[in-house]
């Protein structure tokens, strides 16, 4: 089997809640996402989805995915969209770097293998664990009082994991934590993620001043030395981000014990094929996982959600079902919200089907 076609759709996906804000004032309203599209000679074709978190999350931007995939694409016609491990090395000898624009074709090379071998991703990647896996509901930064009253519609939804989002003034934090640790309730887990928005002798005073709050503390600071810094300080649960982008930082933050819990997400490590050596490592090694992407709709729900579902239950902290925080649906098929959990679809690769008129025509070509 060889690789045809390469097509990419550009989609946006607004927010029912209008707008998402994490640290240092960073916000997106309407997502900018590209859905990638691989015709194989066989007739088989697999989808992949990439929508980083604004351009100024992770060193990724929307318009890079689609300029990215136009340098990567004529090189992987004509190679087998089943070898994965022989794809990613071609993908890294034609383009260094730039892991969020391989993901995407990983992706749907992933659903292609899928639908040839007549199995679900997930099946693929280790087995069905169990019936479904936990979902965290993210709380877009806003005053202390805004985000602890959401927690009762959300908890109204069946989600029992709720990440804060922090990082902004550290006095406000600790009243953004108090307020909305007040609302928990025994089996409800607190994550405050500070997205690299504290400075190091911040993210400490805040640690300090919530000592006796049941929190886990994520990526308080921009570098991997600050985070570890904090670390070595912190009476809580700690979570690795944005600094753990590959296999290497990854080890070394494993050798210094710096984090109970990682967080993966596909586009950041450069697709399935990456991000599963990863969850596979840190299953072996012990550490927590939140396996997800930077954000997306329905493609990239679906990935997750196989991703998520073949991890060790123990091992698997949480995930994200982004496909319920946007208005918009791009294919049927998608994992769906119940009570505060997900499943992996039983068919056959991502289980997943693009509705072609809400992508529209493609923005990107190759033949
Ligand atoms: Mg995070």
């Amino acid at each position: 089997m060889k690789i045809a076609r390469i097509l990419a759709y550009r989609v946006e996906l607004p927010l029912h809640e209008t707008t998402y804000k994490w640290s240092g004032g960073k916000s997106v309203t309407v997502f900018d996402s590209t859905i990638v599209q691989v015709d194989t000679d066989a007739g088989i074709t697999g989808y992949g989805e990439v929508c980083p978190l604004g351009p100024f999350y992770l060193p990724a931007y929307a318009d890079g995915v689609r300029a990215g995939l136009r340098e990567l694409g004529p090189h992987l016609i004509g190679e087998d969209p089943r070898q994965l491990a022989k794809l990613n090395r071609k993908m890294d000898a034609a383009l260094k770097g730039h892991p969020y624009v391989k993901s995407g074709i990983d992706m749907a090379c992933w659903d292609i293998l899928g639908h040839a071998a007549a199995l679900p991703v997930c099946e693929l990647m280790g087995g069905r664990f169990g019936a479904d896996v936990t979902l965290y509901r993210a709380i877009s930064q806003e005053s202390p009082d805004q985000m602890a009253a959401k927690v009762a519609g959300y908890r109204a939804e069946g989600y029992r994991r709720f990440q804060l989002k922090v990082g902004g003034d550290p006095d406000v934090d600790i009243e953004r934590i108090r307020a909305v640790a007040d609302k928990l309730q025994t089996g409800d887990r607190l994550v405050a993620d500070a997205n690299t928005g504290w400075v190091q002798h911040e993210a400490i005073r805040v640690a300090k001043a919530v000592r006796d709050v049941d929190v886990y503390i994520e990526q308080p600071c921009l570098t991997y030395e600050e985070c570890l810094a904090v670390r070595r300080q912190c009476e809580h649960p700690f979570i690795l981000d944005e600094t753990i982008d590959d296999l290497n930082i990854l080890l070394r933050a494993r050798a210094d014990l710096a984090m109970d819990v990682v967080n993966l997400k596909i586009s950041k490590l450069g697709g399935l094929t990456k991000t599963r050596q990863a969850r596979d490592l840190c299953v072996s090694m012990g550490i927590g996982m939140t396996l997800e992407d930077s954000w997306g709709g329905d493609v990239v729900t679906a990935a997750i959600a196989h991703l998520a579902h073949s991890t060790p239950p123990e091992f698997l902290f949480t995930t994200t079902d982004f496909n319920s925080y946007v208005t918009v649906s791009t294919a049927d098929g998608a994992p769906q919200r119940v009570n505060g959990r997900m499943a992996a679809s039983t068919a056959p690769g991502l289980g997943i089907s693009p509705k072609m008129s809400v992508l529209g025509k493609p923005v990107v070509r190759i033949v």
